[in-house]
């Protein structure tokens, strides 16, 4: 009988499919540890970085310089934050996923995902400042 060992790659992916949201790679390290997961900090970072290269997970820098995780889903969503009192819109469809395509295609690039930030006034805070 063999006992099969779970690579640190599939350790990651399980973590990521069970949060469905993103974590960095500090808190991924503790919650392997906390699921008797554990993997040395550095083999993080290098599975994180080889799925990154594969298509897998995405990366998004914080405004604090931190990164943070997330699998690469089909649908994805973009967010249209309100500048004045920090409400958060999400929108189903993404605005750009032809136009994206095309330019894709045209410059022969494969784009594993894409990130866009929308920045405004919400409906409420448009309302107050008239
Ligand atoms: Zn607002
Ligand atoms: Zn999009």
């Amino acid at each position: 009988m063999s006992i099969r060992t779970t690579s640190s790659r599939e350790k990651v992916l399980q973590i990521l499919e069970q949060l469905q949201q993103e974590i960095s790679a500090q808190e991924l390290y503790l919650e392997l540890r906390n699921q008797q997961k554990s993997i040395g900090l550095a083999t993080v970072y290098r599975v994180l970085k080889s799925l990154k290269l594969e298509g897998l997970i995405q990366e998004r820098l914080s405004p604090i310089g931190e990164s943070f995780y997330s699998l690469i889903t089909p649908s994805h969503l973009h967010h249209l934050n309100c500048l004045s009192c920090g409400r958060v819109v999400s929108l189903e469809d993404c605005p750009l996923s032809e136009t994206i395509s095309q330019w894709s295609d045209a410059q022969q690039f494969k784009i594993f995902y894409h990130t866009i930030e929308f920045f405004g006034l919400c409906s409420v805070c448009q309302a107050e400042q008239q």
